[in-house]
């Protein structure tokens, strides 16, 4: 089972996916906690991703094909895996296809601009195994810590207001075409997002069955 999370940032993606890898126990390979791993522990890949991330732009597509491949080549991906945060760009998408990797299912999660905003501005991170809570809608058991691992939870620098803005500005422009690109190969899946998480996971199960 090979999947796509298409979404906006703050869409639920992270939290789906999760749901989506219990369900099919395959892993997920999340982008940007790749990519913020990297950051925290200060390698040549965090230092490049630190100021893309930083301002809301995407990682040049070369090296992100390049994270991606090596990770989709390990042994855990053999049964199959659910992607989130890549392909964001069309670039990235046609090298996935030139890697001869078939997808089953992109699934877009869509959820409107303003719902965005106000989540993402609670949104908080573990900052040892990156599982995401919520102020309101996700709270961990225990305020400031996570439930999973006991490190302490923080908010994402790329979280602030203005990074948001800039963030959904490139989602729109660079990887909202690729709604259209799964469309014509038959690929793309709809799931509306719902205010609970537990019914977003219906809507997406759902769609994947089609
Ligand atoms: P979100 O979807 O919530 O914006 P992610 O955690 O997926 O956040 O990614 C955070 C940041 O990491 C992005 O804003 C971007 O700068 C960078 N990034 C992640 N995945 C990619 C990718 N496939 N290509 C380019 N940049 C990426
Ligand atoms: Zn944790």
């Amino acid at each position: 089972m090979k999947i796509i999370l298409l979404a906006a940032p703050g869409a639920g993606k992270g939290t789906q996916a999760e749901k989506l890898s219990e369900h099919f126990s395959i892993p997920t390979i999340s982008t940007g906690a790749i990519l913020r791993k990297n950051i925290k522990d200060g390698t040549e890949l965090g230092k490049i991703a630190a100021e893309y991330i930083h301002d809301g732009r995407l990682i040049p597509d070369d090296v992100m094909i390049g994270v991606v491949k090596d990770r989709l080549s390990q042994s855990d991906c053999e049964n199959g895996f659910i992607l989130d945060g890549f392909p964001r760009t069309i670039a990235q998408a046609d090298a996935l296809e030139t890697a001869g990797i078939e997808l089953d299912h992109v699934l877009s999660i869509e959820v409107p601009d303003e719902t965005i905003i106000t989540r993402l501005s609670g949104r908080l991170e573990c900052s040892g195994c990156s599982t995401t809570y919520h102020k309101e809608y996700r709270p961990p058991k225990t305020e400031g810590v996570c439930d999973k691992c006991g490190a302490a939870l923080t908010q994402r620098k790329d979280d602030k207001p203005e990074t948001v803005k800039s963030r959904l500005e490139t989602y729109h422009a660079e990887t909202e075409p690729l709604l259209d690109y799964y469309s014509k190969k038959g690929k793309l899946r709809i799931a509306v997002g719902q205010e609970e998480i537990s019914d977003t996971t219906k809507m997406v199960l759902k769609a994947l069955e089609a």
